[in-house]
């Protein structure tokens, strides 16, 4: 096994499934932070603050810094912070959206935005995407968080962010940019932010189109986890494989 220094797991079907915590995953998080070894989460879910995500890991048992924790939101802030400058951004989505923009004194705005960013937005109405739209048309670019078509949940499917981003991106016929897993974005931050080699770096996480494709995109080794949603076997019949496979983490030894 190679000597890895920064850990990074996905959160939902890798270190918890629904409200409940993965105990194999919890316990290799502590053998990690025994060992001085990095430990980093990144998620998709753009609602949630990271000071909220630091809480519910806390539930389960890990002791997390907000430092730790990469959130699409984070990301897409400091994105059009770095791209679009003083930008003017017109945002769909919810609390860990907001105040990511908030942070990074990005001037949030209902009328003639330079930018519209989506984020999942459980109160999302007709009216905020025909808002989204027209904007898009008179020139605005078109930022999602995540292209996550659909998410699972105890109940089957729900519309995840990447449905309404595709509903402004057709009416519009403009091309999104996406910020979430799979685009390497989020990893390329921690790489930068820390110094690691790619080497240096895992990416584990239980579902293959984003978390495995992320790490491969960005060009570190990757663990497929058969705690979530995407089987092994689906992952198999991919072309572009995973660096291992473990049932849960406890057959990963470090
Ligand atoms: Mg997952």
């Amino acid at each position: 096994m190679k000597q890895y220094r920064a850990f990074c797991f996905d959160l939902d079907g890798t270190v918890y499934r629904g409200k409940e915590a993965i105990p194999t995953a919890v316990k290799f998080i502590h053998q990690l932070q025994e060992k001085k070894l990095d430990v980093f989460f990144v998620t998709n879910n753009s609602s949630k603050t990271p000071s909220q995500i630091r809480e519910t890991l806390k539930q389960f048992g890990i002791d997390a810094s907000e430092k730790q924790i990469y959130s699409s939101a984070l990301v897409t802030a400091k994105y059009v912070k770095e791209r679009f400058g003083q930008a003017k951004v017109y945002v769909i989505g919810q609390d860990g959206i907001r105040r990511a923009f908030q942070e990074q004194n990005i001037g949030m705005v209902e009328e003639k935005p330079d930018v519209v960013v989506m984020g999942i937005d459980r109160m999302i109405t007709y009216e905020k995407l025909t808002k989204a739209c027209l904007a898009v048309q008179n020139g605005a670019a078109l930022i999602g968080t995540n292209e996550d078509i659909r998410f699972p949940t105890e109940e089957g499917f729900h519309p995840g962010n990447g449905s309404f981003v595709k509903l402004v991106s057709q009416v519009c016929n403009v091309e999104p940019i996406f910020m979430g897993k799979p685009s390497p974005v989020m990893l390329e931050m921690i790489q930068q932010e820390y110094g690691y080699g790619k080497e240096e770096m895992l990416m584990i996480g239980d579902n293959y189109d984003t978390d495995i494709l992320c790490g491969i995109r960005f060009g570190c080794d990757t663990v497929h986890v058969n705690t979530g949603v995407v089987k092994a076997e689906a992952v198999k019949e991919k072309e572009l494989q995973p660096t291992y496979y473990v049932e849960d983490l406890s057959e990963f030894h470090i």
